[in-house]
């Protein structure tokens, strides 16, 4: 059962015990320590949503120790919004805790009108962070990411803004999302000569996508090799790799809702036949349907941190139980469960 917090702002009091529901992994080979269950606000957290379940859910959160929260300029719906809402919950109960929070934004989709509001022009992504700044209401972000590759700007010139924002302080570490192997084998580098590392890749990652793991050499390969962390989104398919959909389509959930990237077309007979048989496993082990497959993740040694959503406290809860509760798969569970995803 949640905790329902005081409506009343300025009254929360952190959970005391909040560091010991969680394990930290090391991000990469940097300093920085990120929980392996961050979570993202992408959907729920707009202001279109209802402000009090968003700061339920942010502080719930908090209270499992989950230090990582994932933002980027255009979350919401309206875009910015979600960046406002977290400021708002910054304001009214988080503030003495900044230093306990790793804070991400990003820039890179579509933001403004004109020729300065997407992609990756130093332009674009230094005025971006400034709004992204003044919206969630801190003097920096921890980590600032690239959100997609810009197949028209020079890289030189966006990893050069990434590499000035962390000399200008607005960010501690920088990222990027959604390249390429090879696109972050050569950002890396052209960091390396600027004296900034590529500290964090954003990838989509989860048993019903598998990219990073495919190609010579795959993502992960170059991630390892230049002790590169990795963020990953999406870790339950949006909704798909948990029993949400099992026995049909809520009128509460992602699918059934506005969202643009996941809808009842995406519930298809193929996916529920795997997930039933997923589930299966994941029951037989005491574990939910949605803790398998964030276990499943987080077993790949490339992967520092799975960020979840989620549309109420109660999925962050038993998200967060993963940590506490899973044990290893074994090969033979690892074999049923690779046979099922690689089923055409
Ligand atoms: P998930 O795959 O974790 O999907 C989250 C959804 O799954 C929730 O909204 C909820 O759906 C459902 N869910 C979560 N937990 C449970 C549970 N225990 N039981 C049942 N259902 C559950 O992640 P998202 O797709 O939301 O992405 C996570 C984050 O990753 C984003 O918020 C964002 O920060 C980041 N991201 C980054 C991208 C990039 O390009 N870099 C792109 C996309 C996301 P429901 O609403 O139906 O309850």
């Amino acid at each position: 059962m949640a905790k329902p917090y005081t409506m009343n702002p300025g009254f929360y009091v952190p959970a005391a015990d909040r560091y010991q529901h969680m394990e930290y992994a090391r991000c990469g080979k940097s300093g920085l320590k990120l929980p392996r269950v961050s979570l993202g606000l992408w959907n729920n957290f707009g202001s279109v949503n209802v402000h009090e379940n968003s700061r339920q859910m942010l502080l719930t959160a908090f209270d499992l120790g989950v230090t990582h929260i994932d933002l980027a300029n255009n979350y919401g719906p309206l875009p910015g919004s979600a960046e406002e809402t977290f400021g708002r919950v910054l304001d009214s109960d988080l503030r003495a805790h900044r230093d306990e929070l790793c804070l991400s934004t990003k820039a890179g989709y579509y933001m403004w009108e004109g020729p300065y509001g997407e992609w990756g022009s130093r332009k674009y992504l230094i005025s971006s962070l400034d709004q992204s700044l003044k919206r969630m209401k801190v003097d920096y972000v921890d980590i600032f990411y690239h959100h997609r590759p810009d197949p028209d700007t020079p890289l030189e010139e966006t990893m050069g803004a990434l590499a000035d924002i962390v000399r200008q302080g607005k960010a501690l570490y920088v990222g990027v999302s959604n390249y390429s192997a090879e696109q972050t084998a050569r950002a890396a580098d052209i960091l390396k000569d600027m004296g900034v590392p590529l500290t964090i890749h954003q990838p989509r990652y989860n048993m019903l996508d598998r990219w990073v793991e495919n190609g010579e050499p795959s993502l992960c390969d170059v991630l390892l090799e230049r002790g590169i962390g990795a963020a990953v989104f999406s870790p339950l398919a949006q909704g798909l790799l948990t029993d949400r959909y099992l026995n049909g389509i809520p009128a509460d959930s992602r699918a059934a809702g506005p969202c643009v990237f996941l809808n009842e077309s995406g519930v298809t007979e193929d996916v529920l036949s795997k997930v039933r048989r997923l589930n299966a496993i994941a029951n037989a082990r005491g574990e939910t349907m949605a803790q398998l497959a964030l276990a499943w993740v987080l077993e790949n040694p490339v992967i520092t941190s799975v960020i979840i959503g989620a549309s109420r406290p109660a999925q962050i809860e038993q998200n967060v139980k993963t940590i506490e509760k899973h044990v290893p798969l074994s090969d033979e569970e690892k074999a049923a469960i690779r046979t099922i995803l690689e089923e055409k």
